[in-house]
C-alpha cells in the first residue's frame, strides 16, 4: 500500500489521480488532499477516501470545512497547510498538481523530508529544475514524471543513462491550430479564447489548454525533461503528432528508437508514477491500433509556434531566463483569456520580456523567486 498525498486534488490532474487511487483501493491509500478554491469538490473527496488531513488555500474555506467535517478530518489552509501536507510523516510519495508556482517549496519541502514526489506541475522543474533535482539526488529520493510525455520517455529510458541516448523526442499534438491551411499566420490575432480553449485530444486545465495551443505548453516540457533525465537541450528534440498516440520517445546512440504508445488518458501515466516500479491491472485504457489506423509525425512550425524557439533558448541559457519565461507566459496567457491582447501577443509578451532580462546563472531559490515577480511586472508592464 502507497501513502499519497495529493496537491491539486480538485483540478484535471488532481481528480484522474482520485480516479485511479479509486481502480486501486489495496494499493493506493490518500492520506491527505489539497485544493485551492473549490471546497465543494474537497468535501466530496474526502468523504469519499477519508485522508486524516486537508487544505484549501482560503482560510474561511478551511473553517467552514473544519465545522462539516468535524475532529476526525484535520483542516489546514493556505502554503503552511501545503507543506504540512508534503511533509507528512506516513506520506510515501507526494503528487503535485497545482497549476502555477505554489507547488515548487511544497516539491521542495516533500525532498527535503525524503518523500518521493511525483511531479504534474511543469512550473517546478522549470523554474527551478537544477534545484529541485541536486536536492533529489542529496535526499536520496525519486522524481517520478506525471506529464504523458515525460512517463513515456521515462519508461523507454527504463534506468538507462543520458550517455546512451542520442535524443529525446516529444511528440505533441500540435494544438487545436496546426493545420497551416485553416489557420495561416496572418489569422492568428483572430483567434479566440473559445476556440483556443478546444484541444482536439486532450481535456485538461484552463492554462495548459491555451499554453498546447501556442504550444508553450511542449516548449515548457523540453526544460522539464532537460533537467529530469538531466540531458543538455541540444538533445530535446520535438515532433508533431496529431493522433496522441504515441507519447513520447527515446532515440538511442546505436539509432534505435523506442516509443510508449497508447490511447491518450492521463489515468495512465499518473497510475504508473503511484505504483513504480510495479506495473497494475487497469482495463482503463484500450489502445485499438486497427481503429487507429495511422499515424502521422511532422516537424514542429516553429514560424508560426515561436514558443519552441523561445524555451530551446531558455532552456540552454539556464539560470533564471526559464522562470521568466513561465512567469511571463502565465501573466501573458492570463492577459488573453481576459481578452487584453490578441493570441500572437501571448509569444510577443514572452518575448520582450525574456529580451529585458538580466540572466543570473546558477540562481539561488530566493534569485529565482525575484526573476518570477520580476518578470510578472515586465510582462504586465509589456
Ligand atoms: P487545473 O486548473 O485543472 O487544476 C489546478 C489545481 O490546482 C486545482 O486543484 C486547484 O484547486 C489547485 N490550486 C491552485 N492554486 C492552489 C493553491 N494555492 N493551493 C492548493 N491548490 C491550488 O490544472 P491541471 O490539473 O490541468 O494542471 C495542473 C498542473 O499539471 C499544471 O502545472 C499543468 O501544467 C500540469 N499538467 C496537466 C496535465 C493535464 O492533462 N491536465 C498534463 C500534464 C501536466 P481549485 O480547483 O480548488 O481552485
Amino acid at each position: 500500500m502507497k501513502n499519497v498525498v495529493l496537491l491539486g486534488s480538485t483540478g484535471s490532474i488532481g481528480t484522474s489521480t482520485v480516479k485511479v487511487a479509486g481502480d486501486l483501493p489495496n494499493q493506493i491509500r490518500l492520506i491527505g488532499l489539497a485544493a485551492g478554491g473549490n471546497a465543494a469538490l474537497l468535501l466530496e473527496q474526502t468523504r469519499q477516501h477519508r485522508p486524516g488531513i486537508i487544505s484549501i488555500n482560503d482560510p474561511a474555506k478551511a473553517k467552514e470545512l473544519q465545522a462539516t467535517l468535524g475532529p476526525d478530518t484535520e483542516v489546514c489552509c493556505g502554503n503552511e497547510g501545503l507543506l504540512k501536507l508534503a511533509t507528512l510523516p506516513a506520506a510515501d510519495i507526494v503528487l503535485i498538481a497545482i497549476v502555477g508556482t505554489a507547488g515548487l517549496q511544497p516539491a521542495l519541502a516533500a525532498i527535503r523530508a525524503g518523500k518521493d514526489i511525483a511531479i504534474a506541475s511543469k512550473e517546478i522543474l522549470v523554474m527551478a529544475g537544477e534545484i529541485v533535482m541536486n536536492e533529489a539526488r542529496k535526499h536520496g529520493v525519486k522524481v517520478l514524471a506525471v506529464d504523458s510525455e515525460h512517463s513515456a520517455i521515462f519508461q523507454c529510458l527504463d534506468g538507462k543513462p543520458s550517455s546512451s541516448v542520442r535524443q529525446l523526442l516529444l511528440t505533441a499534438s500540435g494544438g487545436p491550430f496546426r493545420n497551416k491551411t485553416d489557420w495561416p499566420k496572418e489569422k492568428f490575432s483572430e483567434i479566440t479564447v473559445e476556440r483556443a480553449l478546444k484541444h482536439p485530444s486532450w481535456v485538461m486545465g484552463r492554462k495548459i489548454t491555451i499554453d498546447s495551443a501556442t504550444l508553450f505548453n511542449k516548449g515548457l516540457e523540453m526544460i522539464e525533461a532537460r533537467w529530469l533525465f538531466d540531458i543538455e537541450m541540444a538533445r530535446v528534440g520535438v515532433v508533431v503528432h496529431p493522433q496522441s498516440i504515441v507519447h513520447s520517445m527515446v532515440e538511442f546512440v546505436d539509432g534505435s528508437l523506442i516509443a510508449q504508445l497508447s490511447t491518450p488518458d492521463m489515468c495512465l501515466p499518473i497510475q504508473y508514477a503511484l505504483t513504480y516500479p510495479a506495473r497494475s491491472a487497469s482495463d482503463r485504457v484500450q489502445t485499438n491500433f486497427a481503429k487507429i489506423g495511422t499515424l502521422t509525425f511532422e516537424e514542429p512550425d516553429v514560424d508560426r509556434f515561436p514558443a519552441i524557439t523561445l524555451a530551446r533558448r531558455a532552456g540552454e541559457t539556464c539560470g533564471t531566463l526559464p522562470a521568466v519565461l513561465n512567469a511571463a507566459n502565465e501573466v501573458a496567457v492570463e492577459a488573453f483569456v481576459n481578452r487584453q491582447i490578441n493570441f500572437p501577443q501571448i509569444t510577443e509578451t514572452v518575448r520582450r520580456t525574456m529580451d529585458a532580462h538580466r540572466v543570473v546563472d546558477h540562481p539561488t531559490l530566493e534569485q529565482i523567486l525575484e526573476a518570477d515577480a520580476w518578470a510578472r511586472r515586465e510582462a504586465a508592464r509589456v
